[in-house]
């Protein structure tokens, strides 16, 4: 089916992204794998050609445009060029409605430049050891001394843990005061008493730097507060979470296209029985299958960003975005595998890795048990 979402100008800019993973990116990617971590100069040079911000006004150095479209021509080309370790859209994606949405007129001259830049990575600090799903279990503290708040806590499976530069932290401000007691806290580079551990040893997505973060009294300015006033952090998260998802629900329809169009080639060139694999009934059916509803989740991703740019996109449908997509990646991918043979179990081999890295989609972001669970409390039982 004809796709309508892009204008000439995102398709410009998908040649650009194109080049920019061709030449800067896939050529490097094993070795990173192997490192656990992406240089930070790739960043830098992403930032060079445009690749962040775009909606960073442009006395701060973005593009000035509001446009999910063009944070989705990155999120897929990263996906297509399976350059999993770019923790791009986390710091596009997620942490812009933050960084450029949420702060005051002094807090953005010192972030935006570099968040445009690619010099200033980003990354947003919620979950805790005991706390994933339930969001208000945060056991992270900051008590108000003056001018600072101190801040005492730990976080994990933080995304560009490692390279990060400045961190949003979920802490409680008021731990008696519920959801009304949660407040955002920029931390950054080099604050006494922040510090990072392991940058842990995940099944997939093994180049991009996923870590544990430790807070030990860490002075953090009330400057760095997002908001103007205490108490508004989990109102926030919640109002940004919806974009997070749909970024999620992106990268998992881009996936499972991707490994269709791998799988029907190779189902083309493996012979079996004397004859292409792809000439059993069993295979055409399969692959039928998975195309129609990759297709057919591809048409409603494609109109929840266009809802989102109008300012419509409820939780409830990035939810349902979110968790049916990514199950259907994992399934995709799964039926793929199999029709590789022995094959799909190697790692050089495009599926065997899209299968590792797949697994996390249907957890972070809020799990796909968490999803079913807005959804099912909007009918107002
Ligand atoms: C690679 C990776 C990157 C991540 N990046 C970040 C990041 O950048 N920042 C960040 O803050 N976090 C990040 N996370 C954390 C991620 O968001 C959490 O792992 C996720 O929200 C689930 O939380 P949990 O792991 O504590 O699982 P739990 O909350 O302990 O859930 C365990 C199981 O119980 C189920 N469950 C929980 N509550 C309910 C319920 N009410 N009803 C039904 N079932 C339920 C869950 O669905 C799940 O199946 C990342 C995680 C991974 C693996």
């Amino acid at each position: 089916m004809r796709r309508d979402l892009f204008d000439e100008e995102h398709l410009l800019f998908q040649e650009t992204v194109r080049e920019f993973m061709a030449r800067e990116v896939v050529p490097h990617h094993e070795r990173w794998e192997k490192d656990g971590i992406v240089p930070r100069e790739v960043w830098k040079k992403a930032g060079e050609i445009g690749m962040f911000g775009f909606g960073v006004p442009e006395e701060y150095g973005g593009a000035g445009i509001t446009d999910f479209r063009y944070n989705t021509v990155i999120l897929e080309e990263i996906i297509r060029h399976g350059a999993t370790g770019l923790g791009f859209s986390l710091h596009n994606d997620v942490m812009a409605p933050y960084v450029v949405e949420l702060t005051d007129e002094e807090q953005k001259r010192r972030w935006l430049p570099g968040f445009v830049s690619g010099e200033l990575i980003t990354a947003i600090a919620m979950t805790e050891p005991g706390a994933g799903s339930d969001l208000q279990g945060v056991r992270a503290t900051a008590v108000r001394e003056g001018d600072h708040y101190v801040l005492n806590g730990q976080k994990t499976f933080i995304t560009n843990g490692i390279n990060a530069d400045l961190v949003i932290v979920v802490a409680k401000t008021d731990p008696e005061a519920g959801a009304r007691g949660v407040t955002l806290l920029a931390v950054e580079r080099g604050m006494e008493g922040f510090g990072r551990g392991r940058n842990l040893d995940k099944i997939g997505m093994k180049a991009q730097d996923t870590a544990e973060l430790f807070f030990d009294n860490v002075r953090v300015p009330v400057a760095n507060r997002l908001g103007p006033a205490e108490g508004e952090g989990f109102f926030q998260l919640m109002r940004n979470l919806p974009q997070e998802r749909l970024s999620i629900a992106v990268g998992a329809v881009a996936a499972a296209e991707t490994v269709l169009e791998q799988t029907i080639a190779y189902c083309k060139s493996r012979q079996a029985f004397g004859r292409s694999i792809g000439s059993f009934q069993n295979t055409r059916f399969v692959l039928a299958e998975l195309v129609t509803e990759t297709d057919i989740a591809r048409q409603y991703v494609d109109r929840c960003i266009l809802a989102l740019n109008a300012g419509e996109l409820t939780a409830v449908d990035a939810a349902k975005a979110k968790w049916w997509t990514t199950e259907l990646q994992t399934k995709v991918i799964d039926r793929c595998l199999q029709l590789h043979g022995g094959y799909g179990y190697m790692l050089e081999y495009p599926v065997a890795k899209a299968w590792v890295d797949s697994r996390v989609q249907t957890i972070y972001g809020g799990t796909t048990e968490i999803m079913k669970e807005i959804i099912g409390r909007s009918f107002g039982f």
